[in-house]
């Protein structure tokens, strides 16, 4: 009789503890928490959290129908009650007193007590996540907006060069030297269109190289026969020619090609362009220095970024790319340059025959 009482007594003592943990929990979580009968979808109970973010003191919400505040323009439509669901996560909306439309996450599961139907349903405010997410989408819009505008001012230019010089073609009254200048100009306009797809293509693509030994001397003159040096402008190449380096030799020429273009395009009075190597233990350095109008600070510090550019006709994707596929290489690329002086690019790739080394 008396163990009888000592163990009622201990039930009494822990469902008061287990009671006064559950209403600490429950007026403490972040989570808004409700008990909805489920025969009438009136509101039970409401943790503080839950009151919050409907924005209504609690006479308000306890003996409310549900629908009122969470889940409008869903009457009839109940996941749990209507549609026949055991446990219903997803995202909805909840209106809060000012009409405030907070979208949030919600889980509903339906418990059965010795009498009714009971559905208990969490809401978490996930505004801020919408937001973000919002904006991130709308800043990717902006920006591949803006790149397709590039890229079709781009190549409008090659493409109505290469159109002029079609119709002329055609008429056949050209003298031979004008039909040579004709199909030149058709030739650049595919080599510039052609730059600016590969473009384009690096920067959007994964980067999957194809390895292989190549002559850094090599990579270089190929580079410079792709492009096309003013008359004003000096070029000095004293890479090695030992060394052997592993790379994607197509990537790396697009590397020196994007260099060199950059190097041209900053000397419109002409200079100089100096191409200098230097063997380290397992990388080989190249520099490229110009003589150019170099950079500011303030420029310096965006050219990595995509998109950044400070030509009227620029694309803003050649360094980007450079850095991309140098560091697909695991070498390195960085820049110094002074303003009105010129500006050195230079890169760290890695050299000879690495046995089973793959890079993705
Ligand atoms: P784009 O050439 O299309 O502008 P890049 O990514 O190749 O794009 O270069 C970004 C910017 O970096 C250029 O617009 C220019 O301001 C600056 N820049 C790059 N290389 C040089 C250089 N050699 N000298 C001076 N400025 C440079
Ligand atoms: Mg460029």
């Amino acid at each position: 009789m008396d163990r009888d009482l000592k163990a009622r007594e201990q039930l009494k003592s822990t469902l008061t503890d287990d009671m006064s943990y559950l209403g600490t929990i429950l007026n403490a979580v972040q989570t808004g928490i409700l008990m909805i009968d489920a025969a009438n979808h009136t509101i039970v109970y409401a943790n503080p959290a839950a009151f919050q973010l409907i924005g209504r003191p609690k006479e308000l919400v306890v003996g409310a129908v549900c629908h009122k505040f969470i889940c409008p323009a869903e009457v009839g439509k109940c996941p749990i009650t209507d549609i026949g669901q055991t446990i219903d996560n997803s995202e909805r909306i909840v209106i809060d007193a000012q009409g405030n439309r907070i979208p949030v996450l919600k889980t509903v599961v339906s418990t059965v007590t010795e009498r009714r139907t009971y559905l208990i349903e969490s809401i978490f405010d996930i505004r801020e996540r919408k937001q973000r997410e919002q904006r991130l989408l709308a800043e990717r819009v902006a920006a591949i907006a803006e790149c397709a505008g590039m890229v079709a001012h781009d190549l409008r230019n090659p493409l109505q060069g290469i159109a002029g010089a079609a119709y002329l073609l055609r008429s056949n009254q050209l003298s031979p030297e004008k039909r040579d200048e004709m199909l030149r100009v058709i030739d650049q306009g595919v080599r510039r269109s052609n730059a600016i797809v590969g473009d384009l293509l690096d920067y959007s693509a994964e980067i999957r190289l194809k390895l292989e030994e190549a002559k850094p001397k090599l990579i270089l003159q190929d580079a410079i026969d792709a492009i096309e040096i003013p008359e004003n402008i000096a070029l000095n190449v004293l890479a090695d020619d030992q060394t052997t380096l592993y790379v994607d030799i197509d990537r790396i020429r697009r590397v020196c090609i994007n260099i060199l273009t950059n190097a041209i395009e900053a000397m419109p009075d002409g200079g100089m362009i100096t191409v200098t190597s230097r063997q380290s233990e397992d990388k080989m350095e190249i520099n490229f220095t110009d003589t150019g109008v170099g950079m500011t600070k303030n420029v310096l510090e965006k050219v990595w970024s995509p998109l950044f550019t400070t030509k009227p006709k620029g694309m803003g994707f050649g360094l980007p790319i450079c850095k991309r596929i140098v560091e697909a290489h695991c070498g390195s690329i960085s820049i110094a340059s002074t303003e009105a002086k010129g500006t050195t690019v230079t890169l760290n790739l890695p050299i000879g025959h690495a046995n089973g080394r793959e890079f993705a």
